[in-house]
């Protein structure tokens, strides 16, 4: 880099941090500020575009266009050069703008006299605030030193936006961080909480953008680097050797820690008049900017690992970040980017709800978050960079929507929601200790869905009859190492005291696919979901399989035991998993160990293979349980997790019901038990189809279980056949629109 622009950007700089100390504000700041750039940049025109809304630019303060356009002109995201700018958060450097593609003419701010161009975007960690943009009348390209400083500028601006420096009149200038916003995302737990923000990882707020002196920044840098590089160092030191995903994140960190071109740029933005914190945010920014246009995993796992650093780094220079000393607000609701379920389960209860900025409806996090019963917003975009700690928040988890800072309209009309849930729940409870009885006497069984010890109040409370699927694998994904058998003795134990006689379906260890153990060797499969997943690792790896069923035995000391195998794809493997849970038996027999005094084993019917297995196999299975999400998302082929595609196929479509009713029909010819576990059955519109078309058994998340008892208590079967029935005859898709024409004339 020359010296002519660095020592410009510096001097540039230091008026900057002058016209801030000076007493103008809001908008006479930023008007001082555009003229200032114009001048040291040598150009009739600098302009400063903020963001009005997600969409919407608005010109904010402008030296040389006319003055009348200020807050008046607006352009959308991707219109125009501005907008192309902050679309794609990339330069445009034009010395013919006007000749350039895209170009929108503004009348009203008399910039057609303006040949050259050059917009950078204000953005702060990968969340654009607006556009900075310089014009002349001469026909030239600016030079990439010219645009480095621009940049910096850009980057000082967008730390003053973030301190709300130019709070005015127009909606664009209020503070960050102070307007009403929505997110809507996806339902992760249903419920609704109020409360104030706990940022899962706080945002770190840089107070000084400009250097007072480069040398001092230099020097800080270089000391945050090196506290840095140690503490990496030491991360490897204590990092297990088996953990091989962990060793390759932390090899990502020594390498970028030690990486000369990062320490390099940041050294060059200081010496053009960052401090050392913004200079950090400057290439992290660069970097989360190239987060969003890169496709290749790997490239983004690395980039990723990058932000995660320069995290760490701003919160060494900052000394600012997890220990900020600041205290978990009255009713928290969490907000995170991610968040792992032994992270979320060490928050517990104290959280009032939970959102979400990435996560997925079956992540971990999720299941955890069911467990606790808290209300969950997943997918929750721009969240973790909107909120900060201590916001008013409400948590929709009906909708998968969150008011972030919400106004008064909304606060009341959220009240009521609240209050209509609680009115709802006390209804619920009413009903807690009666049957699932239809009106034409027929009675459901309700049972719940479980996985770790937290669920297990939920099964008095809810008015469940038993635990109808036990995912014991949640016990071992919330873990970071594989539980030893005695541990499992004792928690499966705990699990049947807590049910008290109840029957409890242990579902044995369900892993691939989505449910990766942290610390098993990842398996390099092009298609996870299809793959070595459940069962077949069960019967390729008996090991396993075997000590959890002696650690099921041990457990149940006595007592019933119930052991199901899951994604059975055909009879053969049951028949096999049986013949290891025959061994086991006569093993732990051998050892003196007491025995189940009656024990079933079942399958889960999870592929549409199993429907159509030999009768033999439904007479051999002492039950069958329906796991919908999986035989679902293999029926249609569509990936369970993939938002894309996930609604597109109801639940009620004929053809899936159509399955479903076969299954039925083959277990009411053989005699089998079947009941239905996947999420559909804690649908009350579905459970009542399923039951309809000959479901005695659902098992869902303890707080479906009102909602359905509640539709099903009021509900004539014999009339919800015949609506299935005729809606069928009509040749529709899906028998979901007749289903909810009868509900509304019933009322
Ligand atoms: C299912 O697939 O429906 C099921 C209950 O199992 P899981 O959701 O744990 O895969
Ligand atoms: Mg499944």
């Amino acid at each position: 880099m020359s010296d002519r622009p660095e020592s410009e950007s510096r001097k540039l700089l230091g008026r900057l941090r002058d016209a801030m100390a000076g007493n103008v504000a809001g908008q006479a700041r930023l008007d001082e500020i555009t003229s200032l750039i114009a001048g040291s940049m040598g150009c009739e025109v600098c302009s400063i575009y903020l963001f009005r809304d997600a969409e919407t630019l608005e010109l904010c303060a402008t030296k040389g266009l006319n003055k009348e356009a200020v807050h008046h002109t607006r352009m959308k995201m991707g219109e125009g050069l501005v907008g192309r700018v902050a679309k794609l958060r990339a330069m445009v450097n034009t010395p013919d703008a006007p000749a350039e593609k895209g170009f929108r003419y503004m009348p009203e701010t008399g910039e057609e006299i303006y040949s050259s161009f050059l917009g950078v975007p204000i953005q702060r960690l990968g969340e654009a605030l607006g556009v900075l943009v310089v014009q002349s009348k001469a026909a030239r390209e600016f030079s990439a030193d010219e645009v480095y400083a621009l940049e910096v500028v850009a980057m000082v601006l967008a730390e003053m936006t973030e301190l709300g420096a130019f709070v005015g009149e127009g909606a664009a200038m209020s503070a960050r961080h102070s307007q009403p916003v929505m997110f809507r995302g996806t339902v992760g737990q249903e419920g609704a909480a109020e409360g104030h923000v706990w940022l899962h990882e706080p945002r770190v707020v840089v107070t000084n953008p400009i250097a007072d002196d480069p040398q001092k920044e230099l020097v800080r840098l270089s000391e945050a680097v090196e506290q840095l590089r140690v503490g990496v160092d030491r991360m490897l030191q204590i990092a297990g050797r088996q953990d091989k995903e962990q060793l390759q994140v932390l090899e990502a960190y020594r390498m970028f820690a030690n990486s000369k071109g990062w320490m390099r740029r940041m050294e060059e933005d200081i010496s053009n008049g960052l401090s050392a914190e913004a200079a950090v945010e400057k290439e992290q920014s660069t970097a989360r900017a190239r987060m969003s246009q890169v496709t290749d995993s790997y490239l983004r796992e690395r980039l990723s690992d990058l932000d995660d650093l320069s995290n760490r780094l701003l919160r060494i220079l900052t000394g600012q970040g997890s220990d900020t000393g600041a205290e978990l607000p009255a009713d928290p609701i969490l907000i995170a980017r991610n968040i792992g379920p032994a992270e979320l389960l060490e928050y517990g209860r104290s959280l009032k709800g939970i959102v979400l900025e990435e996560g997925s409806v079956g992540s971990h996090a999720a299941v955890v978050a069911r467990a606790l019963a808290i209300p969950l917003v997943v997918h929750a975009s721009g969240v973790t960079t909107e909120a900060l700690n201590g916001d008013h928040i409400m948590v929709d988890g009906e909708q998968g929507i969150a008011h972030l800072r919400p106004d008064e309209t909304v606060v009341s009309a959220f009240r009521d929601k609240i209050a209509m849930l609680a009115a709802a729940q006390e209804r619920y409870a009413s009903i807690r200790d009666k049957p699932a009885v239809t009106k034409n006497n027929q009675t459901i069984s309700l049972q719940m869905n479980a996985g770790l010890m937290a669920d297990l109040p939920s099964l008095p409370t809810s008015g469940a009859e038993g635990v109808g699927l036990f995912r014991t694998e949640l016990q071992f994904l919330v873990r970071n190492q594989m539980p030893r058998r005695s541990e499992l003795v004792a928690l499966y134990a705990r699990v049947l005291d807590a049910a008290q006689g109840k029957r409890v379906v242990f579902r044995t260890l369900d892993i691939g696919s989505d449910k990766v153990l942290p610390y098993m060797k990842p398996n390099d499969e092009p298609n996870p979901a299809l793959g070595w997943r459940a069962i077949r690792v069960g019967l390729d790896k008996p090991g396993i399989m075997r000590m959890q069923l002696q650690a099921l035995i041990r457990a149940a000391n006595g007592r019933p035991l119930t052991v199901m195998f899951p994604f059975v794809a055909q009879m053969e493997e049951y028949t096999e998993a049986r013949r290891l849970m025959d061994k086991t038996l006569a093993a732990e027999a051998r050892l003196g160990h007491v025995l189940p005094e009656k024990i079933e084993v079942g399958a889960m019917l999870e592929t549409p293979s199993l429907a159509f297995a030999p009768v033999k196999f439904f007479e051999d299975v002492d039950f069958l349980s329906i796991g919908g999400n999986d035989l679902k998302q293999f029926f249609f082929a569509a990936d369970r997790e993939n938002e894309r595609v996930r609604r597109r196929y109801d639940t009620l479509n004929v053809s899936f019901l159509s399955l479903v009713e076969r299954i039925v029909e083959r277990c009411e010819q053989t005699g089998t038990a079947v009941s239905f576990c996947g999420e559909d059955a804690g649908r009350p519109i579905e459970a009542l189809c399923f039951a309809a078309i000959g479901l005695r058994t659902l098992s869902m998340r303890p707080a479906s279980i009102g909602p359905v008892k509640s539709l099903l208590r009021r509900c004539d079967l014999d009339e919800v056949r015949t609506v299935i029935a005729n809606a069928r005859h009509r040749g529709e898709m899906s028998v979901r629109p007749a289903i909810m024409d009868w509900l509304r004339e019933q009322g």
